[in-house]
Protein backbone atom coordinates (compact mmCIF):
# COMPACT_ATOMS: atom_id res chain seq x y z
CA UNK A 1 0.00 0.00 0.00
CA UNK A 2 1.62 3.34 -1.02
CA UNK A 3 -0.53 5.67 -0.13
CA UNK A 4 -4.35 6.04 1.19
CA UNK A 5 -7.23 8.74 1.83
CA UNK A 6 -10.88 8.98 3.20
CA UNK A 7 -13.27 11.00 2.92
CA UNK A 8 -16.65 11.88 3.95
CA UNK A 9 -19.70 13.59 2.89
CA UNK A 10 -23.63 14.35 2.76
CA UNK A 11 -25.54 12.55 0.47
CA UNK A 12 -26.44 15.45 -1.80
CA UNK A 13 -26.07 15.53 -5.15
CA UNK A 14 -23.74 18.34 -5.40
CA UNK A 15 -21.28 15.85 -3.91
CA UNK A 16 -21.21 13.53 -6.89
CA UNK A 17 -19.08 16.25 -8.56
CA UNK A 18 -16.91 16.79 -5.55
CA UNK A 19 -16.59 13.18 -5.16
CA UNK A 20 -14.93 12.95 -8.60
CA UNK A 21 -12.92 15.70 -8.45
CA UNK A 22 -11.25 14.73 -4.85
CA UNK A 23 -10.39 11.55 -6.28
CA UNK A 24 -8.59 12.68 -9.79
CA UNK A 25 -6.31 14.57 -7.79
CA UNK A 26 -5.68 12.03 -5.74
CA UNK A 27 -5.09 9.85 -8.25
CA UNK A 28 -2.80 12.28 -10.00
CA UNK A 29 0.22 11.12 -8.20
CA UNK A 30 -0.30 7.47 -9.96
CA UNK A 31 0.22 9.59 -13.17
CA UNK A 32 -3.24 7.68 -14.69
CA UNK A 33 -3.97 7.94 -18.09
CA UNK A 34 -6.69 9.94 -19.41
CA UNK A 35 -8.82 6.79 -20.55
CA UNK A 36 -7.88 5.33 -17.11
CA UNK A 37 -9.02 8.36 -14.94
CA UNK A 38 -12.27 8.28 -16.85
CA UNK A 39 -13.20 5.01 -16.23
CA UNK A 40 -12.60 5.04 -12.62
CA UNK A 41 -14.72 8.65 -12.27
CA UNK A 42 -17.23 6.85 -13.70
CA UNK A 43 -17.67 3.96 -11.50
CA UNK A 44 -17.23 5.90 -8.40
CA UNK A 45 -20.03 8.60 -9.76
CA UNK A 46 -22.09 5.23 -10.27
CA UNK A 47 -21.44 4.38 -7.20
CA UNK A 48 -21.55 7.45 -4.91
CA UNK A 49 -24.97 8.37 -7.02
CA UNK A 50 -26.52 5.68 -5.57
CA UNK A 51 -25.63 6.03 -2.03
CA UNK A 52 -27.49 9.72 -2.95
CA UNK A 53 -30.69 8.45 -5.04
CA UNK A 54 -31.21 4.47 -2.80
CA UNK A 55 -29.43 4.92 0.72
CA UNK A 56 -31.26 7.35 2.56
CA UNK A 57 -34.88 7.49 1.80
CA UNK A 58 -36.21 11.16 2.32
CA UNK A 59 -32.90 11.99 4.24
CA UNK A 60 -29.59 13.33 3.95
CA UNK A 61 -26.79 11.06 5.58
CA UNK A 62 -23.47 10.40 5.28
CA UNK A 63 -21.14 8.84 2.26
CA UNK A 64 -17.85 7.50 2.85
CA UNK A 65 -15.08 7.32 -0.32
CA UNK A 66 -11.74 5.37 0.34
CA UNK A 67 -8.99 5.19 -2.29
CA UNK A 68 -5.93 3.40 -1.94
CA UNK A 69 -3.02 3.53 -4.50
CA UNK A 70 -1.19 -0.06 -4.21
CA UNK A 71 2.34 -0.90 -6.05
CA UNK A 72 1.79 -1.14 -9.66
CA UNK A 73 -0.87 1.40 -10.05
CA UNK A 74 -3.71 -0.64 -8.92
CA UNK A 75 -6.42 1.09 -7.45
CA UNK A 76 -9.07 0.14 -4.96
CA UNK A 77 -11.80 2.50 -4.52
CA UNK A 78 -14.54 1.94 -1.81
CA UNK A 79 -18.24 3.42 -1.20
CA UNK A 80 -19.84 3.18 1.67
CA UNK A 81 -23.35 4.16 3.46
CA UNK A 82 -24.98 3.43 6.37
CA UNK A 83 -28.32 3.82 5.00
CA UNK A 84 -31.40 1.52 4.27
CA UNK A 85 -29.26 -1.36 2.81
CA UNK A 86 -30.00 -3.86 -0.53
CA UNK A 87 -31.87 -7.09 0.65
CA UNK A 88 -30.58 -9.56 -2.36
CA UNK A 89 -27.36 -8.02 -3.85
CA UNK A 90 -27.31 -10.63 -6.50
CA UNK A 91 -30.83 -8.88 -7.83
CA UNK A 92 -29.55 -5.49 -7.47
CA UNK A 93 -26.73 -5.96 -9.88
CA UNK A 94 -28.75 -7.58 -12.47
CA UNK A 95 -28.68 -4.91 -15.51
CA UNK A 96 -31.99 -3.33 -16.11
CA UNK A 97 -33.30 -3.79 -12.59
CA UNK A 98 -34.20 -0.97 -10.30
CA UNK A 99 -36.53 0.24 -7.39
CA UNK A 100 -35.80 3.82 -8.33
CA UNK A 101 -38.26 6.12 -10.69
CA UNK A 102 -38.20 3.97 -14.39
CA UNK A 103 -38.14 7.58 -15.53
CA UNK A 104 -35.33 8.78 -14.04
CA UNK A 105 -33.04 5.39 -13.57
CA UNK A 106 -32.50 2.69 -15.77
CA UNK A 107 -31.05 0.14 -13.42
CA UNK A 108 -27.52 -0.07 -15.19
CA UNK A 109 -25.74 1.71 -12.14
CA UNK A 110 -23.93 -1.81 -10.84
CA UNK A 111 -23.43 -3.23 -14.93
CA UNK A 112 -21.42 0.39 -15.86
CA UNK A 113 -19.32 -0.20 -12.25
CA UNK A 114 -18.62 -3.92 -13.30
CA UNK A 115 -17.76 -2.95 -17.24
CA UNK A 116 -15.26 -0.12 -16.19
CA UNK A 117 -13.59 -1.83 -13.25
CA UNK A 118 -11.66 -4.92 -13.22
CA UNK A 119 -13.29 -6.50 -9.87
CA UNK A 120 -16.64 -5.32 -8.06
CA UNK A 121 -17.80 -6.60 -4.93
CA UNK A 122 -20.97 -5.44 -3.08
CA UNK A 123 -21.92 -6.18 0.31
CA UNK A 124 -24.88 -4.73 1.99
CA UNK A 125 -27.31 -5.44 5.07
CA UNK A 126 -30.77 -4.30 5.09
CA UNK A 127 -31.07 -1.37 7.41
CA UNK A 128 -27.01 -0.98 8.42
CA UNK A 129 -25.98 -0.24 5.01
CA UNK A 130 -24.14 -1.00 1.42
CA UNK A 131 -20.16 -0.99 0.42
CA UNK A 132 -18.82 -1.05 -2.99
CA UNK A 133 -15.49 -2.24 -3.15
CA UNK A 134 -13.66 -1.50 -6.74
CA UNK A 135 -10.31 -2.31 -7.62
CA UNK A 136 -8.59 -1.28 -11.40
P1 LIG B 1 -29.20 3.83 -12.64
O1 LIG B 1 -27.93 3.57 -11.89
O2 LIG B 1 -29.16 3.27 -14.03
O3 LIG B 1 -29.64 5.25 -12.58
P2 LIG B 1 -30.28 2.28 -10.47
O4 LIG B 1 -29.51 3.14 -9.52
O5 LIG B 1 -31.64 1.85 -10.05
O6 LIG B 1 -30.38 3.00 -11.90
P3 LIG B 1 -28.15 0.38 -10.11
O7 LIG B 1 -27.19 1.45 -9.84
O8 LIG B 1 -27.68 -0.79 -10.93
O9 LIG B 1 -29.45 0.94 -10.85
O10 LIG B 1 -28.72 -0.16 -8.71
C1 LIG B 1 -29.72 -1.19 -8.72
C2 LIG B 1 -30.57 -1.13 -7.47
O11 LIG B 1 -29.78 -1.47 -6.34
C3 LIG B 1 -31.18 0.21 -7.15
O12 LIG B 1 -32.37 0.46 -7.86
C4 LIG B 1 -31.43 0.08 -5.64
O13 LIG B 1 -32.59 -0.67 -5.39
C5 LIG B 1 -30.25 -0.77 -5.19
N1 LIG B 1 -29.13 0.04 -4.63
C6 LIG B 1 -27.97 0.36 -5.26
N2 LIG B 1 -27.14 1.05 -4.46
C7 LIG B 1 -27.78 1.16 -3.27
C8 LIG B 1 -27.44 1.76 -2.00
N3 LIG B 1 -26.27 2.39 -1.81
N4 LIG B 1 -28.35 1.68 -1.00
C9 LIG B 1 -29.54 1.04 -1.18
N5 LIG B 1 -29.92 0.46 -2.35
C10 LIG B 1 -29.05 0.52 -3.38
MG1 LIG C 1 -27.53 3.59 -9.89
Amino acid sequence: LLNQVKISFYSRSVNEGFARAALAAFLVQADPTVPQLADIKTAVSEAVTNCIVHAYPGAIGQITLRAALYEGGVVRITVSDKGVGIADVARAMEPLYTTGNPDERAGLGFAVMQSFMDKVRVTSAPGRGTRVTMVK
